[in-house]
């Protein structure tokens, strides 16, 4: 799947030029760009293939998905069907169980260094981290393993960029935003995404601008 364009995409939905040109327009329009920037949105989706993306839930609310669920301009339908390729998110992914790890472990072994990382909610360090588990490893071995293998990684939200309400005192699982969680082990370009919790057009403009960073280390 992620090896197709997005205008591939498009066009087996049956998306006219004249339509995509439009979503063009939107995405600048949404983007709060001019309409000078609409032909380079268009080249530029039409050259790259849509990027593969895992989407991590650590210690978090969900209200980043949340958010980015029900966006309207593009909705998440448009995101996942036509922006990029997501290859592991909790709780939109149909597998589950070790078919999901499956999808995730593929992800990072035969996409190294050309997928991104979205990481929602903060990391535990407490104890080794085993405050939050998923598939019997700690959100922090995943984080070190999945972001630092990652082209880039997103931070969406306080929680995942600087600890947020996660964090606060006492703090009894030692939580931390995945930039300091992450740091000995990211080789990856980071983009660390604070700011308002559940802000879903940041977190478009994000996706948009990381298929701008180019494809190599
Ligand atoms: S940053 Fe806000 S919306 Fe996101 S997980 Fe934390 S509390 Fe929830």
């Amino acid at each position: 799947m992620h090896e197709d364009g997005i205008i591939q995409a498009f066009s087996k939905r049956g998306v006219s030029r004249r339509d995509f040109l439009k979503f063009c327009t939107t995405m600048a329009a949404t983007l709060a760009l001019p309409s000078s920037f609409v032909p380079k949105i268009a080249e530029a989706l039409e050259k790259k293939a849509k990027p593969a993306v895992i989407w991590l839930n650590f210690s978090d609310c969900t209200g980043d998905t949340e958010s980015i669920l029900r966006a309207t301009k593009p909705t998440i339908g448009e995101i996942v069907l036509d922006v990029i390729s997501l290859e592991y998110h909790e709780i939109i992914m149909a597998p589950s169980g070790h078919a999901a790890e499956k999808s995730k472990k593929d992800v990072v072994k035969n996409l190294k260094g050309k997928y991104l990382a979205i990481v929602e909610g903060a990391i535990p360090m407490k104890d080794g981290g085993i405050y939050c588990t998923i598939a019997g490893r700690s959100a922090l071995e995943i984080a070190r393993e999945v972001c630092g293998n990652a082209l880039a990684t997103l931070a969406v939200g306080s929680c995942a960029s600087w600890g947020g309400v996660a964090s606060a005192a006492p703090n009894p699982t030692g939580c931390v935003g995945g930039q300091r969680g992450c740091s000995k082990s990211n080789g990856g370009k980071s983009s660390w995404m604070p700011g308002q919790c559940g802000k879903h057009y940041s977190h478009h403009r994000s996706l948009f601008d990381f298929r701008d960073i180019p494809r190599s280390r």
